[in-house]
């Protein structure tokens, strides 16, 4: 069975309440035209509810870019799985900016991602390799250890989508070009296949992301390993974000 393309939006920490109910109703009429591609926004915490009742009906989903594994408890200024469960259907989780600046480690994230599915929440599941990684030829090494840590069987099952997001191509402006994301992806499914077999392999999505913009997108989705976008700055722009979620059908949309 084709893979049903997605893309997904994070606003990062972008946008108050208002301006994301209205970034959102902008979006809405086009992007809810888009066909044969899962569209999802993935707006800051504070924004899910208001987002969410402004999507409602339609075919756009919804995502958070962050969650903790445990249910609750002291945890100041956390937000667990259960509070997400029912407000959103997606969560990015070991997006290279928590890496990087909030000590998400490979642990914490295979904690998280095994509490989100816990919660019916579907894990965006982002690595990446930096540019010292990258430069110094060490990307497979890097994703091979990233995958293994967090890729345990019942994550498929609970619908685990996979974002390759070299960390040198994230808010750079510098793509990873079409042919290089589509042989690193296809290097991703191989693990998966090797550790959990060709059914599995052949139905995970998995993502680029790292300056997507509708200048580039139709060139990723031509490549028949990349299955859709998580998209940062661009997702911002709603003709930028509509026009790659238009794109993305065009060039691969399952009818
Ligand atoms: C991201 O934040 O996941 C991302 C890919 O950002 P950008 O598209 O801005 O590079």
């Amino acid at each position: 069975m084709a893979r049903i393309p997605m893309i997904a939006g994070n606003w990062k920490m972008n946008t108050t309440v208002d301006e994301a109910v209205r970034l959102v109703k902008t979006m809405l009429p086009e992007l809810d035209k888009v066909k044969g591609v899962d569209k999802v926004v993935c707006p800051p915490f504070v924004s899910l509810k208001a987002v969410g009742d402004v999507i409602k009906g339609s075919s756009v989903k919804l995502g958070a870019q962050n969650v903790f594994y445990k249910e609750k408890g002291a945890f100041t200024g956390e937000i667990s799985p259960g509070m997400l469960a029912g407000l959103c259907e997606y969560v990015i989780i070991g997006h290279s900016e928590r890496r990087q600046y909030f000590g998400d480690s490979e642990e914490i994230i295979d904690l998280k991602i095994k509490a989100a599915i816990e919660s019916m929440l579907k894990p965006i599941f982002c690595v990446g390799e930096s540019l010292e990684e990258n430069e110094a030829g060490r990307t497979e090494e890097v994703l091979t250890r990233q995958i293994m840590a967090s890729c345990e069987k019942l994550y498929f099952f609970g619908g685990i989508v996979i974002a390759y997001e070299p960390v040198w191509a994230i808010g750079t402006g510098k793509s990873a070009t079409s042919e290089q994301a589509n042989k690193t992806i296809g290097f991703i499914r191989a693990l998966v296949r090797h550790r959990h077999g060709k059914e599995i392999a052949d139905s995970v999505r998995i993502l680029y992301g790292g300056s997507v913009t509708a200048a580039n997108i139709a060139e990723l989705m031509k490549m028949p390993e990349i299955d859709g976008a998580l998209v940062g700055g661009a997702s911002l722009k709603t003709d930028e974000f509509v026009s790659i979620a238009r794109q993305a059908s065009e060039v691969r949309g399952v009818s």
